[in-house]
């Protein structure tokens, strides 16, 4: 078997719950990249199984104790418990997350469904190695019309994997159709954002029915999630993304809903809330779902800036009474950090601004308590007094 064995630190981190342990932890090493290794601790005893990657700076993922060894039925099993708990969440959609990575012991593991077909991502070395087997498990356990291996994410670079798209099992159109809640999106599986959809947002989508009304601005609309959603409930809806395919589709898929008041612009949402403040738009709700800001700790700073200028503009384009819901998918910006900008923006916008609801991704993407960078999504409700 082969086996990794790691210094006291690594150890300890482990011992907390965490399944990384980083390059630097590393004391000796008798296997190679990809392989399923025994993790041996400072003086010898084994800890448990893991994922080891010779290339990314995370060199082990723990998979399991020492007294299970991963075959082929605890792979299935692990798959089975991802599937069993998402059948329970009762999700109104078509289109969820079916497994989240180390939140479903399953480190480095991406599988997401839309409709009858299911969408891949094997981030490790370890996991990749695995893809046929996860494939045929998946297949078995879900007689799905089509598997996809989405594996073109940047970060398979970091494990030395290269960046590939390939149908695997049955046939994966271009276009699927999916539902969530009382909308129905058309999917580009193999060429949409992440996996297609950002699946993360759906119960914020959902809570923010709950608010919406009258004039709404969706800032960062991507296909027009919360847009679409929220149109029904609001007079007059603007959706704004600096993306033209996005915008396109945006046009498209509110047609298909027959939602008659949704206009979509292709645009640099910094430059249309300033462009809106100068012609002294208002709106009763609005939504702000940017990109990550702060794709690394360096560039936390510009971020901040980021989230407050917009939010700032924003608050100044609402109506009292009316509602912000505002988001930050940057790990880097944690919630205090996003809290504390966010309120900054309130006073520098003047005004009295109450927190209705403080969310995070949907609970098809649960949070590894023990895991920080697990916890990634906020998204807070604020309401403008005055
Ligand atoms: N709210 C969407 C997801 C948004 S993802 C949903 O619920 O599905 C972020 C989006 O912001 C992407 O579609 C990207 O094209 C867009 N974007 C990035 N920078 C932008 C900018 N400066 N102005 C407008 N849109 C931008």
């Amino acid at each position: 078997m082969s086996t990794v064995t790691i210094t006291h630190r690594g150890e300890e981190r482990v011992r907390g719950g965490h399944p990384w342990v980083y390059r630097t932890d590393v004391a000796s090493v008798e296997a190679s990249g990809g392989d399923v290794v025994l993790v041996r601790g400072s003086r010898g005893r084994a800890i448990g199984y893991a994922l080891y990657s010779d290339r990314s700076e995370i060199a082990i993922r723990m998979l399991s104790g020492a007294d299970v060894a991963p075959g082929r039925d605890f792979w299935r099993q692990r798959i089975e418990a991802a599937i069993r708990y998402r059948d329970a969440l009762g999700i109104d959609a078509t289109a969820y997350r079916l497994v989240h990575g180390e939140a479903d012991g399953l480190p480095s593991l991406i599988v997401d469904r839309y409709a009858e077909y299911l969408v891949v991502q094997t981030l490790s070395q370890a996991m990749d190695r695995r893809l046929a087997e996860i494939t045929g498990l998946l297949a078995e356990l879900t007689t799905p019309a089509g598997i996809l291996a989405r594996n073109d994410p940047r970060v398979r670079l970091l494990e030395g994997l290269e960046q590939r798209v390939d149908a695997l099992h049955g046939t994966v159109p271009e276009r699927v159709m999916v539902r969530e809640g009382r909308v129905t999106y058309e999917v580009d599986p193999w060429r949409g954002q992440k996996t297609g959809l950002f699946l993360d947002q759906r119960e914020n989508r959902e809570a923010a029915t709950r608010y919406a009304r009258g004039r709404l601005f969706d800032g960062f609309s991507y296909n027009g999630g919360f847009a679409l959603a929220l149109a029904p409930r609001c007079d007059s809806v603007l959706a704004v993304d600096i993306s033209e395919d996005a915008v396109a589709r945006i046009r498209a898929n509110a047609a298909r809903n027959a939602l008659t008041n949704v206009e979509a612009r292709t645009m640099n949402v910094f430059d249309e809330l300033r462009e809106l403040e100068r012609t002294r738009a208002r709106f009763d709700t609005i939504v702000l779902d940017p990109p990550a800001f702060a794709k690394n700790k360096a560039s936390v700073r510009k971020a901040l800036s980021g989230y407050k200028e917009i939010n700032l503009r924003a608050l100044k384009l609402l109506e009292p009474g009316g509602f912000l819901i505002t988001c930050s998918c940057s790990y880097n910006v944690g919630e205090a950090a996003f809290v504390d900008v966010v309120s900054s923006a309130a006073s520098d916008a003047h005004a009295t601004v109450t927190m209705v609801e403080k969310r995070t991704q949907g609970r098809d993407h649960p949070i590894l308590i023990n895991v920080p960078e697990t916890y990634y999504l906020k998204c807070l409700v604020l309401r403008k007094l005055d």
